[in-house]
């Protein structure tokens, strides 16, 4: 099913090309649209690859933008893609609440509407949603930054832990600290992790647009703050991104050297610079979520909205978007640590070794 605006807009592009210059579209199938939020970060560099990626293999023409973390930039963007006749958009929202009227625009077109690892809100536009579990992202954090105090910090007692949340206008977000706070918040109950600075909830230790150099000064502001006479332990840190500044902010005051252990540091995403970072001690862990698998899976969703089929959803309760459950995919995130790093992502191909050494 191709738009009558994006046929026409074919052959006008193919009446001047002329000639065979041009590679041959495969895209009989549909034209699909994909909003990123950012090139900022190594992961939706690697979800857009394997996005186009998989959509030409399936036959489908692809327009794929970035819009660098500006609200303004991905709407306008995603109105160009409805002025261009997409069939379907495929969109990681930079702030979910924003695409409401956007959506209302492409569902007057009849376009489709999956959501992309982040879930749009406030829309009754929103087809599907692909994405992975993310509380379970935030279980997985938590119990390696327990297994990392253990084995690091076995005689100390409370831990002495500080909290990061990842971006308060991603949805996601409150999905990590959640899952973590599942684990943790039992053993602040039971005196076995102290928050010395206090600071606790998605409204204060939110991280706006995931952004390293803010973490990294809220990091410097709590040692200042709080640990001139004590050790800090650990830090729940939801991005890998937030983990550089982190690890950054605690080196600066003397953590990982001398007698000074680093202090037990998470992530997520399993980017190469936090990959070094683990192998050198310096960060912890992350969480690998292959987005290899996510386009695989937006990959069928969009088919079976194209061809009328049934898509693949595991998931029909957890995501209200507070106008409807939009039924979802969930992947399987995998804690990642010293220990399995290799395995889990140099036998599985996501990297060679020599981009990580
Ligand atoms: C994604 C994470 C990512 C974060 C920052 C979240 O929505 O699910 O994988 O670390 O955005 O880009």
């Amino acid at each position: 099913m191709i738009s009558v605006t994006r046929l026409l807009a074919t052959s006008a592009l193919a009446a001047v090309a002329l000639s065979a210059a041009l590679p041959a579209f495969a895209a009989d199938k549909g034209y699909v649209g994909i909003a990123m939020p950012t090139k900022s970060s190594a992961r939706w560099i690697a979800d857009g690859d394997n996005m186009v990626k998989k959509f030409q293999e399936a036959g489908y023409e692809t327009d794929l933008q970035y819009a660098e973390d500006d609200i303004p930039n991905q709407l306008a963007q995603i109105e160009n893609m409805i002025t261009k006749g997409v069939d379907v958009l495929v969109i990681a929202a930079i702030d979910g609440t924003t695409l409401t009227s956007a959506l209302a625009n492409a569902a007057a077109a009849d376009i489709k509407v999956v959501a992309y690892d982040r879930l749009i809100r406030d829309s009754g536009d929103v087809d599907y949603y692909a994405t992975f579990d993310n509380f379970k992202v935030g279980v997985q954090q938590a119990n390696t930054l327990v297994d990392g105090l253990k084995e690091r910090f076995p005689d100390a007692h409370p831990w002495n832990v500080e909290l990061f949340g990842g971006s308060p206008d991603d949805n996601n977000a409150y999905f990590f600290y959640n899952g973590a706070m599942s684990v943790l918040q039992p053993m602040i109950d039971a005196g076995d992790v102290a928050i010395p600075s206090g600071q606790m909830g998605m409204d204060t230790v939110g991280t706006l647009r995931w952004d390293g150099a803010v973490a990294q000064a809220r990091m410097d502001n709590l040692l200042s703050a709080n640990y001139t006479d004590q050790t800090v332990h650990g830090v729940l840190s939801p991005y890998d991104g937030l983990s550089i500044g982190i690890i950054s902010s605690l080196g600066g005051v003397g953590y990982g050297s001398g007698d000074m252990k680093m202090p037990i540091v998470t992530g997520q995403d399993a980017e190469i610079p936090s990959i070094k970072a683990i192998l050198r001690g310096d960060q912890y862990s992350t969480i690998f979520k292959d987005t290899r698998a996510l386009a695989e899976v937006t990959v069928g969703m969009v088919n079976a909205l194209i061809e009328g089929g049934e898509p693949e959803i595991n998931d029909t309760t957890t995501y209200d978007n507070g106008v409807k459950v939009v039924p979802s995919y969930l992947l399987e995130p995998v804690p990642v640590t010293e220990a399995n790093w290799e395995k889990v992502l140099i036998d599985s191909g996501y990297y060679t070794a020599d981009q990580v050494n």
